[in-house]
């Protein structure tokens, strides 16, 4: 494969990407657009002729990235399957160029740490960075990113991670900080998402105008990412555009709530939201954008909350 020439005539570094799913294939994008070399790979190859549209150039596997990327930067679903990729039979860790894992995947911070211990073990360098903000932080290079990893790692990353995000913060050289930063945050997210879910179906039923709660829900002190961005964006006017899986959501608020077993920490309410997405996946709805757990309530409280008309 041609190594792409900078205008100084200097060879410029392959970055890989593995995982092109709802969020790798903006950040992905964003990285062959800011004129770095990207190298991507997916098990699916739908988002294969964007990239490419985009710069950057297909690889055949995994191990194939390896071999050719230095650094390597992952979106992958859940843990397991970000272990299998990096530490696995012709994963990340066996590819001959690689020296340094960027994993923006909510893995968790145990897996993390056996992550970084086993590539440490081949000489190689993690720098786990997962982020948050959602499809529209992806698409904008706006989301927050929550790195941890050897400082000097970390520095090799950070323009790579100021491509795809807008507030990078630096949680220091232990690993598996960021994702426990970055648990903590998504298990907030799912409770706060959860009660306004009740909330606005009952202030439904009750008569309440859906436009004008968030309203004044969004100038008070109920407000929260849900209000102000999930649920204007995707349930006020019945989109429910395909964003993030309550399947994922479900797996952040287990990982969580896994620490604070661990730690001897108790998590009474953050479990409840672990329920009530545990339930809706056993409804056979885990595919589905967590937006539309909504409905369940709606069901349950006969009524709708929002309308298709704008
Ligand atoms: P996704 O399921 O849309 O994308 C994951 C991608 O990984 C898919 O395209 C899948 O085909 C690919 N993949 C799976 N196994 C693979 C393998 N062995 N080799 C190569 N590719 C493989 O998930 P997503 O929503 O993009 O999330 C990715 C990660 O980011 C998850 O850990 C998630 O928790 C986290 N996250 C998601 C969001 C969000 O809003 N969607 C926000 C922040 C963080």
């Amino acid at each position: 494969m041609p190594q792409m020439i900078t205008r100084k005539g200097e060879q410029m570094e392959k970055t890989g990407f593995i995982g092109l799913g709802n969020m790798g294939r903006h950040m992905a994008r964003r990285l062959a657009q800011a004129g770095h070399d990207v190298l991507v790979f997916d098990i699916r190859d739908d988002q294969r002729e964007a990239l490419e549209s985009h710069g950057a150039s297909w690889a055949g596997s995994v191990r194939a990235v390896a071999d050719a990327a230095e650094v390597v930067v992952v979106s992958l679903p859940t843990p397991a399957i970000v272990e299998q990729v990096l530490t696995g039979d012709d994963g990340v860790a066996a590819g001959k160029a690689a020296r340094l894992v960027v994993d923006t995947s909510t893995t968790g911070p145990s897996t993390s740490r056996r992550i970084a211990e086993k590539l440490l073990a081949r000489g190689m360098r993690l720098v786990d960075a997962p982020v948050s903000g959602g499809t529209g932080g992806a698409e904008e290079g706006t989301l927050t990113v929550m790195a941890s990893g050897q400082a000097d790692a970390y520095e090799r990353a950070r323009p790579l991670l100021r491509v795809i995000g807008k507030n990078i913060f630096y949680l220091g050289e232990e690993a598996g900080q960021g994702q426990m930063m970055k648990i903590i945050n998504n298990t907030l997210c799912a409770a706060a998402t959860l009660a306004s879910f009740e909330g606005l179906v009952l202030g439904s039923k009750a008569g309440l105008d859906a436009k004008t709660m968030l309203d004044i829900i969004n100038v008070s002190s109920g407000r929260s990412f849900a209000t102000e961005v999930k649920i204007p964006q995707c349930i006020l006017h019945r989109d429910f555009p395909m964003r993030f899986t309550t399947d994922l959501l479900h797996k952040d608020v287990k990982l969580c709530l896994d620490e604070g077993a661990r730690m001897g920490v108790p998590m009474w309410v953050s479990d409840m939201a672990r329920q009530m997405l545990s339930f809706a996946i056993g409804q056979g709805k885990g595919a589905d954008d967590y937006a539309r757990v909504i409905q369940f309530y709606e069901t349950w409280g006969q009524t709708q909350f929002g309308s298709a008309d704008r």
